[in-house]
């Protein structure tokens, strides 16, 4: 029982409580990392891009690791806008081609945990932190699922000077430390449904136009969510695809469709069909993502505890970024923690720094970004429904040679978007984004 007394227990194996060991053993701070899955990323699942630049600040010789943890790198970018009838593709190559990849969580979660190791973070698997240790408002440790002894079915207390919570979206630890304002909505989440899709050799690569060595990264807009509020990705992995949709429970529940009725759909439409031809699928699976944004932000820290990454809701939907903040986060958590221990001091005196970091990063000014959009972007219902509709059918019609005058096909282009949204409605919806963004 001695040796179970920890500098930090951290709760959660993702990308953020990694992040936050790493940082912490390499100061030498004696941390423990819990992980209920049967390894790090075992219980995980996202798209998924990982970001080389957020990836380096903790392993500066990535992506040249042996053996890789990641997929491809993603070279081309952008939309697939879809109407009922069509598709129209706004995709670009990118200049860095290293700047992401495409990974699996299972795969680039074990390699972070592999790493941590080596630098001498503890790391318990298989091991499910139940409550937290309190006295008074102060959190004193963690208390998980194993027994304490033989003979002693008791579950095991293990004291810490500071506890950090990177248990992800579902964040019931933080609730327990009394530092959630509200708990979330069914309209505060999205639920993300995935398969992975391998094809027929070589298939990937001549129907996405890919050589060896590229990648893509598509967010799909349009009838791909029945035109709910949401949106589908592909991207490609070495040897098969990920494919998937994310949309508002909210909208769900209120919707005829079940998931994976959308998914199906969605995998039939008709410009998408001949991509998933003679496709096997060799996973399926879910996962809620943290779309609470600033009004669902948790306080980030107490007496001894801190709190990060998805717990905090420290996701960009719209840039499809998570990890990236995960792991930001995950790190300001790990050098305020070192700070602590300099002063020797575990309060929220020293431990609220952490918060006023994370308010003057990049992350914090996006949450504040993304409150404005949410509220003009996410329940345009025409930006689901009405322009991937006029983009298709005005960009068809630009593009035919109807042996009629272009003037005549251009007056019909007007026309249409006139009788769709009217030029009013576009320039106002046009304004608003722009206000929220500026
Ligand atoms: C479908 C989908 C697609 C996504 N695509 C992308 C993408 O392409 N790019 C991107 O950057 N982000 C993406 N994200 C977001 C990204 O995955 C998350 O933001 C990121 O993983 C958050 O990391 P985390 O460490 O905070 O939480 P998680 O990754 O959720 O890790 C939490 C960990 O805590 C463990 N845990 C929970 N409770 C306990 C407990 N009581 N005891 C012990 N262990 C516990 C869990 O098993 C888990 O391992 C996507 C998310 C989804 C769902």
């Amino acid at each position: 029982m001695e040796e179970l007394k920890f500098d930090v227990v951290i709760v959660g194996g993702g990308p953020a409580g990694l992040s936050c060991g790493i940082t912490l053993a390499k100061a030498g701070i004696r941390a423990l990392l819990i992980e209920r899955g049967r390894f790090c990323g075992a219980k995980n699942l996202f798209g998924g891009v990982v970001y080389t630049k957020s990836v380096k600040e903790l392993v500066p010789e990535f992506p040249n690791v042996e053996p890789s943890p990641v997929e491809r790198p993603v070279t081309e970018e952008g939309y697939y806008i879809v109407s009922s009838e069509g598709l129209v593709k706004l995709l670009h190559r990118k200049k860095d081609p290293h700047e992401a990849f495409t990974a699996t969580r299972a795969r680039f979660d074990s390699f972070l945990a592999e790493y941590a190791l080596k630098l001498g973070l503890e790391i318990a698997p298989k091991t499910k932190v139940l409550d937290l240790l309190k006295e008074g408002q102060r959190i004193k440790g963690v208390i998980v699922d194993r027994p304490r002894a033989f003979g002693d079915p008791r579950p095991t207390e293990i004291p810490a000077n500071i506890v950090v919570i990177a248990e992800g979206v579902n964040r019931v630890l933080t609730e327990k430390a009394g530092l959630i304002g509200r708990p979330f909505g069914a309209e505060d989440v999205a639920l993300a449904v995935k398969e992975i899709i391998q094809l027929p050799k070589g298939a990937l690569e001549a129907r996405l136009g890919l050589a060896e060595g590229q990648g893509l990264a598509v967010e799909i807009i349009g009838d791909i969510t029945a035109c709910l509020p949401g949106t589908g990705f592909i991207y490609t992995n070495r040897n098969h695809l990920s494919f998937g949709l994310g949309l508002f429970l909210s909208n769900l529940r209120e919707s005829a469709f079940k998931p994976y009725e959308l998914l199906e759909r969605a995998k039939n439409h008709p410009h998408l069909r001949e991509l998933f031809k003679d496709g096997e699928i060799l996973e399926y699976g879910a996962h809620l993502i943290p779309e609470w944004g600033l009004e669902g932000l948790p306080r980030l820290y107490g007496d001894g505890v801190l709190v990060v990454g998805d717990s905090a809701g420290l996701v960009n939907p719209l840039f499809r970024e998570g990890t990236n903040l995960a792991i930001y986060s995950g790190i300001m958590a790990g050098k305020t923690i070192i700070e602590a221990f300099e002063k020797g001091d575990f309060s929220s005196r020293t431990l609220k720094a952490y918060e006023a970091q994370l308010r003057e990063s990049f992350i914090y000014q996006d949450l504040i970004t993304l409150k404005k959009l949410k509220k003009h972007l996410f329940t345009n219902i025409h930006l689901f429904k009405t322009y991937p509709e006029l983009l298709y059918d005005t960009i068809s019609l630009f593009f035919s040679a109807q042996g009629r005058p272009k003037r005549e096909v251009m007056r019909e282009i007007f026309e249409l978007i006139r009788k769709k949204r009217g030029f009013l409605g576009i320039v106002g919806d046009l304004i608003k984004v722009g206000r929220a963004l500026w």
